[in-house]
């Protein structure tokens, strides 16, 4: 499948590897927008969130609960920070494999533009 995260996940393109389990893995954006700003994938390719299904709320609840763990790791829980999935062409996506953003580090804007 020609998809730029399913490649990362496999290694067949180099990535800053932050966290990996059997279900997830998470990686630093490529091109950050915050001091802390990763990436975190399922390894099931599911285009976005836009196609969930009930068969995937678990794997859902767990990214959040990585989420969670990596934000306490890098020491932005104290502060705060944001995660967020981009859904589709207005929600701002570039990448049809879903991925949450996980940002932090600096005091975040909103509404986001
Ligand atoms: P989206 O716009 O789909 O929500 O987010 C895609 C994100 O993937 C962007 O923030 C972009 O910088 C990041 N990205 C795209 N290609 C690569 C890559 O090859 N490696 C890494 N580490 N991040 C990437
Ligand atoms: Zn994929």
């Amino acid at each position: 499948m020609d998809c730029i995260f399913c490649k990362i996940i496999h290694g067949e393109i180099p990535s800053s590897k932050v966290y990996e389990d059997d279900l997830v893995f998470a990686f630093k954006d490529i091109n950050p927008e915050a001091p802390v700003h990763f990436l975190i994938v399922p390894k099931l390719h599911i285009e976005s969130m836009a196609v969930i299904e009930p068969s995937h709320h678990a794997l859902i609840g767990h990214i959040h609960s990585v989420a969670k763990q990596l934000a306490e790791e890098l020491g932005i829980d104290a502060h705060g920070y944001r995660l967020l999935t981009n859904v589709g062409k207005d929600g701002g996506q570039s990448v049809f494999h879903l991925h949450y953003h996980l940002l932090g580090g600096r005091q975040l804007k909103w509404p986001p533009g």
